[in-house]
């Protein structure tokens, strides 16, 4: 009787694992394309005119519907131009995000990861999630380097004490006396007394709490 179940179990376990990995197959993809056009730091258009969102990062907005570029929005969108502009790169395609962009992590001829590249220089910060969850540590690693450096963003990051809840599920972090703060459950909450350690952390600004990466600076002239 005991083995008769332990053949059961072991044939469940196969067959939910041959369900996981036909899964993951089909929701990875690699491609290769040519880039038309760069939108901003983390979006690109292929000549095919499909919308590619690179997975795993958010960079700060360019100018767009009326509303102002965020601080180093325009840096972020120079340096996608310079590193993807008319060039054939190898994507893996990973999913779709809540706007039907595709999602992917994009790679030059020489093995260059584009969406590392721009953490590297302080252009974004990591977007945590389940789709960019194998790159997360390549991902996580050039964003902390390039903060210990002080490189963009990072540079301007205000850093004082200020009360910041996380949510260990989604690793996004809110304002302690927000709305959001108070529905997070005690086993997914975690505090961080400042931005530099949440960020640090690996966990994304929410964007109800902190619409604009300028309320997270510190002011200069040009703001
Ligand atoms: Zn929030």
């Amino acid at each position: 009787m005991i083995r008769r179940r332990a053949g059961l179990l072991a044939a469940w376990m196969l067959g939910l694992w041959l369900l996981a990995t036909a899964g993951a197959q089909a929701e990875q993809q690699h491609f290769q394309a040519t880039v038309k056009w760069v939108a901003d730091g983390d979006t690109v258009i292929l000549q095919d005119n499909r919308r590619l969102r690179y997975v795993g990062i958010n960079c700060p907005e360019t100018a767009h519907d009326g509303t102002p570029a965020e601080p180093f929005g325009i840096e972020a969108r120079h340096l996608n131009q310079d590193l993807v502009k008319g060039q054939t790169i190898r994507c893996v395609a990973v999913g779709h995000d809540r706007y039907g962009r595709l999602l992917g992590a994009v790679f030059l001829a020489d093995g260059t990861f584009v969406n590392r590249e721009l953490l590297a220089a302080g252009l974004g910060y990591i977007l945590p999630g389940e789709e960019s969850a194998p790159f997360a540590e390549q991902l996580l690693s050039a964003q902390r380097q390039a903060m210990v450096a002080g490189q963009g963003i990072w540079g301007r990051l205000d850093p004082r004490p200020r009360p910041l809840v996380g949510n260990r599920r989604s690793k996004r972090f809110h304002r302690s006396d927000g709305p959001d703060a108070k529905k997070i459950g005690k086993h997914h909450r975690v505090a961080f007394p400042d931005y530099p350690e949440a960020f640090a952390a690996g966990y994304a600004p929410c964007k109800r709490c902190f619409p604009r990466l300028e309320e997270m600076l510190v002011r200069v002239g040009s703001d």
